[in-house]
């Protein structure tokens, strides 16, 4: 039994979500003809508040989109320092939209109203003007973390009054919403444009959304193609989006239950330094100076427990569908035995 805790990506489609493909009826989409796509995308617009949506194949291209639809270079985007669009794009924020990059060193991936607000350039040739602002929730880097309502209700208002446009990478936004005391469509009102990832903790094999007006999707719908993302019959694809959205949401807890309770443990153990608060699904650890961190991972990988490092001395591990409580209990003994 290999215990896979690298990404919540590793899923593999249950048979009930095979079914759910195999039996979607689909057209070409780039026609606009596959109905299982276009019910994919008004159930997800519909969940956040949104006029319309788009299926892609993947949550950098959805994040892409969004930055590149709403600004115009030369200009620049704000954003915390340990954000995915930043960090884990490829620097798509340069090669794509043009734009420069403001780096805000936040809380645990988190930045405020106030900090966004001093990073915003003067209205002088010098700088690039500021156009966007992009926040991630739950944040991956952060560890998981779940904006507070409050906080972005201030943002909101802010890129208002300064003309910005917000973005949400929402890759693991069902994980915020089962565990925050908000909507969906509270959410989806503090932001432009949303980017929701169906092959993560939802389960599906392979797409996101991007959620925002009609008009944004138009121009989203251009870019796409561009980008080489117009997919033909992706109505199998996206029936797995459908079931993941209908049946994979609540089910998230688990994932967070078993996350605390393996970030428990390991804060017992000898060889962990240091292990960040659990929030959601995402445990980051540290291990002691004394010893290599890839000794850990790669013991651990002997024992059939896959991470991945995740800066100096981390280690992350991230739970969901397919890691059941029998792993959960195998995944504690062995971590118990490195010690
Ligand atoms: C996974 C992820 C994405 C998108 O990743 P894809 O693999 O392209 O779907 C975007 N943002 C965050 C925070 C992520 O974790």
């Amino acid at each position: 039994m290999i215990i896979d805790l690298r990404s919540d990506t590793v899923t593999i489609p249950t048979s009930e979500m095979k079914n759910a493909m195999f039996n979607a009826p689909v057209g070409d989409d780039v026609f606009g003809d596959d109905p299982t796509v276009n019910k994919l995308e008004s159930l997800g617009a519909g969940m956040f508040g949104k006029e319309a949506g788009l299926f892609c194949p993947s949550g950098v291209m959805t994040n892409q989109i969004a930055i590149k639809i709403n600004t115009n270079a030369p200009g620049e985007l704000i954003c915390d320092e340990l954000s995915h669009v930043y960090n884990y794009e490829g620097g798509g924020i340069g090669f794509n939209a043009g734009l420069a990059t403001k780096l805000i060193k936040g809380n645990t991936g988190q930045i405020t109203a106030e900090e966004i607000e001093a990073a915003i350039n003067p209205d002088d040739i010098h700088f690039p003007e500021t156009q966007f602002v992009s926040l991630e929730n739950t944040c991956n880097k952060g560890g998981g973390t779940i904006y507070p309502l409050s906080e972005l209700k201030k943002i909101k208002a802010l890129c208002n009054e300064k003309n910005l446009t917000l973005h949400l990478d929402g890759a693991r936004v069902f994980n915020a919403l089962v565990e925050a005391d908000y909507t969906a469509k509270e959410l989806g009102d503090q932001f432009d444009t949303i980017s929701v990832c169906l092959s993560k903790g939802l389960g599906a094999p392979v797409g996101s959304l991007l959620l925002g007006t009609k008009k944004d999707i138009k121009k989203a719908r251009r870019i796409r193609k561009i980008l080489g993302g117009g997919m033909r019959q992706a109505g199998y694809l996206a029936a797995a989006g459908i079931y993941g959205l209908e049946n994979n949401v609540n089910r998230l807890k688990e994932d967070h239950a078993r996350a605390k309770k393996l970030g428990t443990e390991l804060s017992q153990l000898s060889y962990v330094a240091k292990v960040l608060p659990v929030f959601t699904n995402i445990i980051i650890f540290e291990v002691i100076e004394s010893i290599d961190f890839t000794t850990i991972i790669n013991k651990l990988a002997a024992k059939d427990i896959k991470g991945v490092a995740f800066g100096p001395q981390k280690i992350r591990l991230v739970t969901h569908l397919n890691f059941t409580d029998e792993m959960l209990t195998k995944a504690i003994k062995i971590l118990k035995s490195l010690n």
